[in-house]
């Protein structure tokens, strides 16, 4: 186990990473911009800033930063102080910058402090961090930084999970729901069923450690009923979220397959709104995937473009249809695209029946070369048993919308339930809640059943122990070491 519960400010640690070095780190994405950041965190980090800033009133230019004066070590907190970086060995000025000092505890990591605004490029922003580690600070490691907000007591682990989803949200819904745990609000709900928990475990270590003093312990009728309304009910209530959660922060999974020629590039590039994949009237051009991301109501989609099905001579196509297979295993949706201005053929039909189980719309493309339009659905539900089918023309855009509106009712989204104030849970709370919710289960049957009691504080103990893994109170290092290992460097 990594942690021991110690109240919110103070934790104890009993594993290798409470360290107490200054860390240092480029905050900003590698590659040319305006500003770069450089962050450092840890006990040395206001000396290192005073060792290597030289403030400046005047915006001069000159390459020795001789115009300004050390920077006290207990200058103020949350200013911006704008002069240069230098090599105090030689005092030549690394560059021009803005260094603003975020003394502990009022910080991210809540240790001292410093960021430097630098200018964005990889040399500029190289010289100043070898400065920096030279000074004795030492790269941190990736999520470093939030990871000692975590040991420090700023975020629980439900929040630090959050910064990560931040990062890497692709929409504003996805945005939304990871600035809402962020802002602690899966903590709160997991904490107040966490203690209407505990509350119950009292009551029974009361009715256990004094059987004969039972006017003050609730009845077993009251604590089952306790427990399945104010436990039970609200862990379910959270992992039904669970579902959409998983849609709206890792996106969905679109696979378009189909026979050459009917249309698979156009209608991707109809969906990307750009000329993504080749559209050519010769089949087979198709022989690799193709993946690209758009959005439906706010919810990140990636679509690929498979190479078909179809039986292959040709060695690189066969790879491709290989590849294919394997993308379709894992799609979310698959749109079958067949040509409507022609008659179905074996081929649609066998692709098809690969797909049992999987959500499959039927995309009938090409609808704009179709005279009359009443022979399509009953061309196709002569192939297919109560197809999701959609027309459109991937030509000239028409049904198009109808078609997103399709991809998101077949896997049920629902973006207006997605309030600011939605909690939801990632695979790693779901894992606990699912486990909790049949520890709790199993604590309500033993008192239907009249059970020892020690057997339902024992359940409950179990459970209490889950909501303590979710909020990182007792994390197995390796669970706290993936979660980290998601984060880039700098943060
Ligand atoms: P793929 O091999 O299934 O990827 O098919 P393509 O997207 O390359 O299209 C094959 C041919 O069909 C091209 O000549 C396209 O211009 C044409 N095509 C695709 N979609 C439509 C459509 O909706 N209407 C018409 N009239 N032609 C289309």
């Amino acid at each position: 186990m990594l942690l021991k519960e110690g109240g919110p400010h103070k934790r104890r640690f009993t594993h290798q990473i409470m360290k107490t070095a200054t860390i240092a780190a480029v905050a900003t994405p590698p590659g040319i911009g305006g500003v770069g950041i450089i962050k450092i965190s840890g006990p040395e980090a206001l000396k290192i800033a005073a060792t290597l800033f030289r403030s400046c009133k005047n915006d001069n230019n000159t390459r020795k930063a001789d115009r300004g004066h050390l920077l006290p070590i207990n200058f103020q907190s949350h200013r911006l102080y704008y002069g240069h970086i230098v090599d105090p060995e030689t005092e030549n000025s690394a560059d021009e910058v803005l260094l603003a000092a975020m003394p502990a505890p009022r910080s991210y990591t809540r240790e001292d402090v410093i960021e430097i605004q630098a200018h964005g490029g990889a040399a500029a922003l190289s010289v100043i961090l070898a400065l920096v580690l030279r000074q004795g600070a030492r790269m941190a490691e990736p999520g470093e930084f939030t990871q000692r907000a975590f040991m420090n007591g700023r975020i629980d682990l439900t929040q630090a999970e959050a910064v990560i989803d931040i990062i890497n949200a692709r929409t504003e819904t996805a945005l939304k729901i990871a600035a809402n745990q962020v802002s602690g609000q899966l903590k709160i709900t997991v904490e107040n069923i966490r203690s209407n928990l505990l509350d119950v475990l009292v009551h029974i270590e009361a009715a256990i450690d004094f059987p004969e003093d039972i006017s003050d312990i609730l009845s077993m009728t009251d604590l089952k009923a306790k427990l399945h309304r104010e436990v039970a009910v609200p862990i379910v209530d959270l992992m039904q979220n669970y579902r959409e959660g998983c849609i709206y922060r890792d996106g969905l999974k679109l696979a378009i397959v189909g026979c050459p020629n009917v249309g698979k590039s156009s209608l991707l590039n109809c969906l990307l709104k750009r000329d993504r994949a080749i559209v050519s009237p010769f089949p087979g051009t198709t022989r690799d995937l193709i993946e690209d991301s758009f959005q439906i109501q706010g919810v990140p989609v990636t679509i690929t473009d498979t190479a078909g099905l179809h039986e292959a001579e040709d060695p690189i196509e066969k790879i491709g249809i290989q590849k294919a297979r394997e993308c379709l295993k894992t799609a979310d949706v698959i749109l079958q695209v067949i040509d409507g201005s022609e008659e179905i053929t074996a081929d649609d039909y066998e692709i098809f029946s690969f797909f049992c189980g999987k959500p499959l719309i039927v995309v009938v493309n090409k609808i704009d070369l179709v005279l009359d339009r009443k022979t399509v659905a009953p061309k196709v539900t002569a192939h297919w048993d109560a197809p999701l089918t959609v027309e459109v023309s991937a030509l000239n855009g028409d049904g198009i919308d109808h078609l997103k509106g399709c991809i998101a009712d077949a896997v049920a989204l629902k973006p207006q339930d997605v309030h600011h104030d939605t909690v939801i849970p990632n695979l790693r709370h779901q894992r606990a809640l699912e486990k909790c919710h049949r520890n709790v289960l199993s604590a309500i049957n033993a008192l239907e059943e009249n059970r020892t009691i020690e057997l339902v504080a024992l359940d409950i103990q179990e459970a209490v122990g889950r909501f303590d893994e979710i909020l990182g109170l007792n994390v197995d290092n390796d669970i706290f070491e993936k979660i980290f290992s998601r984060f880039c460097i700098g943060k």
